[in-house]
């Protein structure tokens, strides 16, 4: 698959940036013409990931930061969220729906499985030197303007 383009995003894991990576990750996506719902389920990944990061990856308090990396290619996109916080030790569990290390917050344990149904598939792995690395990939399948042009 040939990359045609990609960025990179880092900022402060607090929760005021959730919305901002959200729509930066969102109008980057925009260049592949990808439908509403197709932007909707990128979205709401990008959320569910971030604030992952933001609720769960430092709580010792001295905030962190986050990585995301977008490429994209002709009909798909590949977007990673890295964080250098504690990682987890159990990922198999800790992807099982409603399973929540913080169940007195009102979190739900939904997040990952948001994640993978709204994409087409997600990677969880503990980065070597601590934190986490989501890849999170979606087929862009409807290409609007493309359609409209060989019409
Ligand atoms: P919800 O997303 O529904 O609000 P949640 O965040 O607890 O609840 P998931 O997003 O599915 O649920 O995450 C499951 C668990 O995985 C979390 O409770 C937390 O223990 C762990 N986890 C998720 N992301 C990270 C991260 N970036 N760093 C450390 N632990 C994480
Ligand atoms: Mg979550």
């Amino acid at each position: 698959m040939k990359e045609i383009n990609y960025m990179e995003l880092r900022f402060k894991a607090i929760s005021e940036n959730e919305s901002f990576a959200r729509a930066s990750v969102a109008g980057f996506c925009l260049q592949l013409n990808p439908t509403i719902d197709e932007l909707t389920d990128i979205k709401t990944a990008v959320s569910e990931a971030v604030t992952n990061s933001v609720v769960h990856a430092y709580p010792s308090g001295k905030k962190g930061e986050i990585l995301i990396k977008v490429k994209l290619f002709k009909s798909s996109l590949l977007i990673e969220i890295i964080d250098f916080g504690i990682g987890i030790k159990d990922v198999d569990k800790a992807r099982q729906p409603f399973f929540t290390t913080k169940p007195d917050q009102e979190r739900s344990g939904m997040g990952f499985t948001v994640m993978e149904s709204f994409m087409d598939s997600m990677e969880v792995e503990n980065n070597s030197q601590g934190g986490l690395k989501i890849t999170l990939f979606k087929e862009i399948k409807t290409n609007a303007n493309e359609v409209k042009q060989l019409g």
